[in-house]
């Protein structure tokens, strides 16, 4: 079963924290180098449709200024066909600003035309634009109309006054909207790959100029951008055109004509230079977030090794070697190490626990000897070290008369008070138990017969001439046999025993060696 380790789980968090942090990076710089870039474009349009505003301006107050001089030097001699042909002729050839130069008489008929090959000369005026500069007899700047011959156009008009004040007609120049004319240049066709565009409205919103010559003439004040800039205002604006198109908008009005100009630039062009730079940005990140990723999972190892190897130890506490281990775990950081000294307290707690139960386990609990656990280790031992051993065995002698004549309590002090004279006769390496009731077994390691008798009879006379809880001394019996190479322990104690029961039956407080 696989599970999530804290391996995994470091890892996690680091790509999921460092995931969220790019992606909140990437994502504010993206929006906000958006909102950038939208205010730039929408800032340079405005300064854009500004300039193109004031130099359009320009134009038509110098065009008037030229029909002005034109006027000044027909107010003498308009009745000179030459002279007005050779005005006409000027203004359209000369000047190259105009697709048509006219003089027209105050009956409204006109009286010259360059180019001549325009049949005009001759023909009665009707159009807007020409009856309304007949009528009101001031310069002025024509919103589009269609003229007399058909033609689509603006007209620039100069009314003429003769110098008695006399009205004799006005000059006018003309700029043909469907064809290439002086505003192609001033305003420079700019073709953008990325679908900007200029226009230039007239005072009702009609197009007098667009990139698509067949929407000239076309009424687009329904748009935001038209009806500001028709209302005198300058400035910029995120907008959706006639056509349906999102687009960042600059627009600024003309004076002389009160017409606007408005540039713009699709808002889809600037998503999709972000769009290739963000691509460019993620193709960047990528070697980075390889090397990230590597370092995140070197760390993640770093961070659980020695989690993960303080809690294999946890399975072997109750091995000798525990604490070892644990002190070889790396604790590099303050959570493990403080795990890994609270780990080697418990485990040293553990042992030692478990070394007391050991000990009280193999332990008499009245005489402080080992009981017959106890003898089996201490047989374990010898039998490693093949050491050779006397067996004595040691029954008190009339016991059942101690706890009759003087109750159990003192039958218990009795059991006591023998095994401190047990050990106090006997070496440390001898082995001494209490085998149950008030018989004793003692191992004498590396002792022959002999000395296992002089040991007993030592032992014997000292319980005799000392007084045991009683008041009185009590006496033992005693019986001895030596470990043999060949025979199980059982039978030396079987040997033992038997010299004992010898004992016994000879009187008792006596020592008796079984025959070997
Ligand atoms: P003998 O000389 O033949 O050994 O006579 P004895 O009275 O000692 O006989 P035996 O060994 O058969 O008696 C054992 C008695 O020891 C019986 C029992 O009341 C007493 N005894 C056994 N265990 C204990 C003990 O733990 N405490 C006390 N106070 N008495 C015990
Ligand atoms: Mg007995
Ligand atoms: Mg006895």
């Amino acid at each position: 079963m696989s599970r999530l380790d804290l391996q995994k789980l470091t890892l996690l968090l680091a790509l999921v924290a460092g995931l969220l942090t790019f992606g909140n990076s990437f994502f504010a710089g993206y929006s906000s180098q958006r909102e950038q870039l939208f205010e730039q474009t929408l800032e340079a349009n405005r300064a854009y449709a500004r300039k193109l505003a004031d130099t359009t301006d320009q134009f038509f107050l110098n065009s008037r200024r030229e029909l002005a001089y034109a006027a000044e030097v027909l107010s003498t001699r308009f009745d000179d066909p030459a002279a007005r042909d050779s005005e006409t002729e000027r203004l359209k050839l000369k000047s190259e600003q105009f697709s048509r130069a006219i003089i027209v008489s105050a009956a409204g008929e006109i009286v010259s035309a360059s180019p001549e090959s325009t049949d005009l000369v001759g023909l009665k005026v009707n159009s807007i634009g020409a009856t309304r500069a007949l009528k009101e007899r001031i310069p002025q700047t024509s919103d589009p109309y269609i003229a007399t011959d058909g033609t689509y156009l603006i007209a620039v008009t100069h009314p003429i006054f003769a110098p008695d004040g006399r009205y004799l007609g006005f000059i006018s120049a003309s700029l043909f909207l469907r064809e290439r004319n002086a505003l192609h240049g001033l305003l420079g066709v700019h073709y953008y790959r990325d679908g900007s565009y200029l226009y230039v409205v007239d005072t009702q919103g009609r197009l007098i100029f667009h990139e698509d010559g067949k929407r000239v003439g076309q009424n687009v004040s329904s748009n935001a951008v038209v009806r500001q800039v028709l209302s005198g205002q300058e400035g910029s604006q995120r907008v959706i055109n006639t056509l349906g198109v999102d687009m960042l908008a600059g627009f600024a009005p003309m004076q002389s004509t009160g017409w606007g100009i408005i540039a713009q630039r699709p808002t889809a062009a600037i998503t999709a230079k972000l769009e290739q730079l963000a691509r460019t940005t993620l193709l960047n990140a990528v070697p980075f977030t390889l090397i990230s990723l590597a370092v995140f999972w070197w760390l993640s190892i770093l961070i659980s090794r020695p989690i993960r190897a303080l809690a294999d130890t946890a399975e072997h506490w109750g091995a000798p070697e525990a604490a070892s281990r644990i002190s070889m775990v790396n604790s590099w950081y303050f959570e493990v190490s403080r795990l890994k000294v609270a780990m080697l307290a418990g485990v040293s707690l553990l042992q030692q626990k478990m070394g007391a139960l050991e000990a009280a386990s193999m332990t008499d609990p009245l005489t402080g000897l080992r009981n017959r656990r106890g003898l089996e280790l201490a047989l374990k031992q010898f039998d490693l070290l093949d050491q050779r051993y006397a067996a004595v065995t040691l029954d008190i002698d009339h016991f059942k008369q101690v706890n009759d004549q003087h109750g159990h309590d003192v039958g218990d002090a009795v059991l006591r008070f023998l095994a401190e004279i047990m050990k106090e006769c006997s070496r440390p390496t001898d082995v001494l138990c209490r085998m149950g009731g008030e018989e004793f077994l003692m191992l004498l390691p590396e002792t022959d017969a002999s000395g296992a008798g002089i040991a007993a009879e030592r032992l014997l006379a000292r319980l005799r001439q000392t007084a045991s809880p009683t008041g009185a001394p009590v006496t033992a019996s005693i019986g001895i046999a030596c470990s043999d190479r060949y025979a199980s322990s059982d039978a030396t104690f079987k040997a033992a025993d038997e010299a004992l029961y010898q004992a016994k039956r000879a009187g008792r407080d006596r020592v008796v060696l079984a025959s070997a």
